[in-house]
């Protein structure tokens, strides 16, 4: 028998002919779903355009917020996020919102439907902020990467307002910066009360410095400057440059030198991502390090602790460079504790003294605190200043704060009992 004969009786076999049929249909079936799959890939990668979003970049959270408020409102899974909300009246109120949960939506932009997938990985975390690692990708039909350009900046502008006329205040978590607590009302500059024209000569100087970028790229020079706050606790150090980040809407980077774990690698690293928009502020930085000849003597207490070092510090401030505006604020409640190499120009450009109340601070910061409650707060300010400047005693914003807190709506009183001025810690 031939090869041909053999085949030919084979499938004039009933039984062998309908195996043939089925296999026949199983290839074909396979085909069609490799041929669909091709189609598929061919169609997403030339027909349909993706955006991928991790958690960890800086437009995730804009982008949830976005997805929400376009309409993935109308999707029926949803997870909470709660927040705190500072009213005018410093009234605080909790808010939730509705993000899109894990999943699949689809939300419609400017005519186009997009796909939003949010997808968490079990396994994975994010190293750094300690949560499961997130993504969002969104799918749209056509070519044109302007849809996710636009959608992005929406959702940036959309965050901004949200921010308008508030504080943002960034910590440290491992390598990262995080915001910490709810972006709090603007502090007005004018609620700080400083001797003469201090505020006045360091905000002008920030508005110069912001304004000149071309200044440093001429001369290579980096695009930052530095400012140190000193002087005794309790006189507006800190709420002055809380204050001043408003007037300038920036947002404030806080960093204590002397936190355990803190290495001069990390603080580099820090320095270096710091969200733009911000002012770094590194506060007491004496207590961070000894100078260079009392740190030599206890070297070896130092030894072993995961400390920023006197020298790390040095070039971190050296290296401290950005494409904006880049300015860093220290302070000090003692000045005479800091080495001089810290404090020279370029790391610091702009040295000024907040100290003890002056006469005119003590009459402004009553006028400031009853000036809505009696009409005789004129004569009422002068009477308290006087009263204080006699006593002779070093007095801090913060204790005639204190001390006007105990006699909130009669101003009378101050006057009686001011040697209680100094019981106030
Ligand atoms: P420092 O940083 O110099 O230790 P803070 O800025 O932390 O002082 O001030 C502590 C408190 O005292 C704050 O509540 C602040 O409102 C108040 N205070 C301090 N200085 C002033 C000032 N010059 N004007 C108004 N309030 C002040």
């Amino acid at each position: 028998m031939t090869l041909i004969d053999y085949v030919q009786t084979l499938s004039d076999n009933p039984y062998f002919g309908a195996g043939f049929g089925l296999f026949g249909l199983g290839a074909g079936a396979a085909l069609l779903r490799k041929g669909m799959q091709a189609g598929m890939i061919f169609f997403r990668r030339h027909y349909m355009i993706t955006l991928e979003v991790p958690c960890r970049d800086k437009s995730y959270q804009w982008l949830l917020q976005w997805i929400t408020h376009k309409g993935a409102k109308e999707t029926q899974h949803l997870s909470v996020e709660t927040s705190f909300e500072q009213k005018e009246t410093g009234h605080i109120k909790t808010r939730y919102d509705f993000i899109p949960s894990i999943g699949t939506h689809f939300i419609r932009y400017n005519g186009n439907w997009i796909r939003v997938e949010r997808t968490r990985e079990q396994q994975s975390l994010d190293i750094q902020m300690g949560i499961p690692w997130e993504t969002v990708q969104l799918t749209a039909f056509g070519r044109d990467k302007t849809i996710y350009f636009n959608i992005l900046e929406e959702a940036r502008q959309m965050a901004l307002k949200e921010y308008e006329g508030k504080t943002i205040m960034y910590t440290a978590m491992g390598s990262e910066w995080r915001q910490f607590g709810h972006p709090r009302k603007r502090r007005p500059l004018d609620s700080v009360i400083l001797d003469t024209d201090i505020a006045e000569r360091i905000l002008n100087d920030c508005h110069e410095f912001i304004e000149n970028p071309l200044w440093y790229s001429d001369r290579g020079i980096p695009y930052r400057r530095g400012y140190l706050l000193y002087g005794p606790p309790g006189c507006g150090k800190s709420s002055f440059i809380t204050a001043l980040a408003g007037e300038l809407e920036r947002g404030i980077c806080v960093l204590n030198l002397s936190e355990r774990g803190l290495t001069d690698d990390r603080l580099n690293h820090l320095l270096a991502v710091a969200p733009q928009q911000t002012i770094i502020l590194l506060e007491d930085i004496d207590a961070a390090f000894m100078s260079r000849e009392e740190s030599k003597e206890m070297k070896s207490a130092y030894d072993g602790l995961n400390r920023v070092t006197f020298s790390g510090l040095l070039n971190c401030l050296d290296g401290v460079a950005s494409t904006e505006a880049r300015i860093l604020f220290m302070t000090t409640n003692y000045l005479e504790r800091l080495d001089p190499a810290l404090v020279r120009p370029g790391r610091v450009d702009v040295k000024e003294y907040i100290g003890w109340c002056s006469a005119r601070q003590v009459e402004q910061m009553f006028l400031r605190f009853y000036r809505n409650i009696d009409n005789k707060s004129n004569e009422l300010a002068k009477e308290f200043t006087e009263s204080v400047m006699s006593q002779k005693r070093n007095v801090s914003p913060a204790q005639i704060q204190g001390y006007f807190m105990f006699h909130k709506n009669n101003p009378a009183d101050v006057l009686k009992n001011v040697s209680h001025i100094w019981d106030v810690t």
